[in-house]
């Protein structure tokens, strides 16, 4: 976990009675790389607090291609939209790396959040941000080339890791970025020959994250969710 504090920053967020009683309500749980939290379609019977690892949203089309949406990890939750109303999932919500999360039942997280208003603005706060960058995915999807996007993408995940670095196979960055492998692979080609990674059989490692910064589109710091850097160590 280095550079990075284990914990959910939403439920930091909140002050120590309406923490407490969030926690209270919350079981902890483990998953590994794969895990399906939800399918489309499926109820949202559990929210998850993520602290640690990475879960993707991912939207399934009819022919079986894939398509990340959004990227959540210890600055988010996963099926935060049942937090106030019953709802189903749309995508495929799914671990890319092994982590940890607060789970809650949603019935619970209802009756909370209308006794305490703080646990829900922090959920609804988060929730709009999340807004913000799926409409700013929407123009980049359609204008951003490969290479700029697999550099935002991997900026994600390290954020989000905080080692620096973490195996992704050519095939799971395809379909995370909904793009051919080949495609992919000259992308992860191009930000190896400057220097901004390396790439070995499906290893990434960071090598030089401001040249991978530099690399990425806009809509890195567009999307603003992620408020992991003052939480770095360095
Ligand atoms: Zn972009």
């Amino acid at each position: 976990m280095d550079g990075i504090s284990p914990g959910n920053r939403l439920i930091e967020a909140l002050d120590a009675a309406d923490r407490d009683a969030l926690l209270s309500q919350c079981v902890s749980i483990e998953f590994a790389p794969g895990h399906i939290f939800h399918e489309p379609g499926d109820p949202i019977d559990h929210v998850f607090f993520i602290e640690h690892g990475v879960v993707s949203a991912v939207a399934v089309l009819q022919d079986g291609r894939t398509v990340e949406t959004v990227m959540v990890g210890c600055e988010g939750v996963v099926g935060g939209l049942a937090a106030s109303t019953p709802r189903h999932a749309f995508t495929r919500n799914v671990a890319q790396m092994a982590g940890g999360a607060r789970r809650i039942d949603v019935a619970r997280l209802r009756a909370l959040t209308a006794a305490r208003p703080a646990v829900r603005d922090v959920i609804a706060a988060y929730l709009a941000a999340l807004q913000a960058e799926l409409e700013q995915s929407a123009a980049c999807n359609a204008l951003h080339r490969a290479e700029q996007r697999l550099a935002k993408w991997l900026l994600r995940c390290h954020d989000r890791v905080g080692g620096a670095a973490f195996n992704l196979t050519q095939e799971y960055m395809a379909s995370m970025l909904g793009s051919q492998r080949t495609t992919v692979n000259e992308a992860a080609q191009s930000l190896q020959k400057s220097g901004a990674i390396s790439y070995s059989r499906g290893r990434i490692t960071v090598l030089d994250r401001a040249t991978l910064e530099r690399a990425a589109c806009e809509c890195y710091r567009a999307a603003d969710t992620f408020r992991l850097a003052h939480h770095r160590e360095d």
